[in-house]
């Protein structure tokens, strides 16, 4: 099977090759919005219908010989095709039924991500140690290489984010049909903020400290940026900082959701999780007074949407990276996996002592409650493979 991965890092660009990033990625923006126009045109006209890449293709030439346009010709070809190409791919994932996304919109200088893509990396680009040879007069740029590059670059793409230039190197390689190490290793994960991730061997991963600090920090970034004078010098200091802040958490928890899958994919050949669904945990984070919701620990003075991507992230990590070591995902429904005895079944809220702790009120079975909930749902993926009859090898009991 191939294996495409990104490789991304900051970009160290000098002053000559900021000011020729900046001249690049702005004729990429105009190119989308002059092209964007058009099909909006055509889109009104023509009964929905906008023109395809093949077509938009041509206007790049034409543009180029228009007096108007033509310091277009200072432009790189393939940057500005590579443009149309998104938009095409834009377009048709609007009129896709099943993911009916959002008309493409106008890209506006400061307030999208701005990037250019290098296509054919073999034939136009090369790489050497932490520098990397751009064309069109770019020349060679220094990256802060933080991991090792693997597979075969087929393109990369340099962006402008938070104030800095970052390149996202696009790998491919083959690898034979994995076979997972430990085939018997299966393991059951409970999801919670206090801890981040229960495994039902025992084991459990801390959520980040610093993650709570830099949150406070941006939430304090945020409000000084309210109390300045919308658009002077001050604001934009005030807003970099925020973005500064923004970046380096979505780093951390990226770093921190990456070690945490990766380390559980190569252990465990069978990982269960629970079935969750956003709205399921913000109405079960909540809680009411009589009946606390199962994660109202978690009201932490964090922020919920953080949090809820970092789940729906961390599972698709695990996803594919246990398609990668040969194993597998399965997610089973949650329903009462925190108050249910994994020593006799006995199912009561009562068996519930404290947030922390779990004492059946029937056998006397206690543990933690985390790692309860991942016992019982162990138990769920463990019953589903032995009704489905797919059962991959045999599994261990922790
Ligand atoms: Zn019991």
């Amino acid at each position: 099977m191939i294996i495409r991965q990104g490789f991304k890092f900051r970009l160290d660009a000098s002053p000559g090759q900021d000011a020729r990033l900046r001249v690049l990625v702005g004729h990429a923006r105009f190119v989308w919005n002059q092209a964007l126009a058009r099909c909006n045109d055509a889109y009104q006209a023509e009964n929905q219908r906008v023109p395809r890449y093949e077509i938009m293709a041509k206007w790049i030439t034409a543009w180029k010989r228009e007096p108007e346009t033509e310091w277009l010709k200072e432009a790189y070809t393939d940057n500005l095709q590579q443009k149309l190409k998104d938009l095409d791919a834009a377009w048709q994932r609007c009129f896709d039924p099943k993911l009916q996304a959002q008309r493409p919109r106008f890209k506006k200088k400061g307030r999208d991500r701005d990037s250019i893509r290098f296509v054919n990396f073999a034939k136009y680009c090369q790489l050497d140690g932490r520098r990397v040879k751009l064309p069109s007069k770019l020349g060679w740029i220094k990256f802060r290489q933080s991991r090792p590059i693997v597979g075969t670059i087929k393109n990369c793409t340099v962006s402008w984010e938070a104030g800095h230039w970052h390149i996202s190197f696009q790998t491919e390689r083959e690898v034979s049909a994995p076979v997972h190490p430990k085939p018997a290793s299966w393991i059951g994960i409970d999801l919670g903020i206090v801890r981040f991730a229960t495994l039902s061997d025992g084991t459990f991963t801390a959520p980040l400290d610093s993650f709570k600090q830099h949150q406070q920090a941006l939430a304090k970034a945020q409000q000084q940026m309210s109390r300045k004078v919308k658009f002077s010098s001050n604001w934009y200091k005030a807003k970099a900082r925020v973005q500064r802040l923004q970046r380096r958490i979505a780093n951390v928890r990226r770093d921190y959701l990456h070690k945490t899958s990766t380390r559980i994919s190569q252990n465990h050949a069978m990982v269960v999780i629970e079935d969750l669904q956003v709205t399921n945990m913000s109405a079960s984070a909540k809680g009411t007074l009589d009946t606390p919701g199962r994660n109202v620990r978690q009201k932490s003075g964090l922020n919920r949407s953080i949090l809820d991507q970092g789940w729906f992230e961390f599972r698709r990590q695990l996803e594919y990276k246990a398609g990668w070591a040969g194993g597998e995902v399965l997610a089973v429904p949650a329903h009462h996996t925190s108050q249910t005895c994994p020593a006799c079944a006995h199912v009561s809220r009562d068996n519930r002592l404290s947030q922390a702790q779990f004492a059946c009120t029937d056998c006397g079975y206690q543990n933690n409650a985390d790692v309860v909930g991942a016992l019982n749902i162990l138990a769920r993926g463990i019953k589903t493979c032995a009704k489905g009859g797919t059962s991959p090898g045999s599994p261990v009991s922790a």
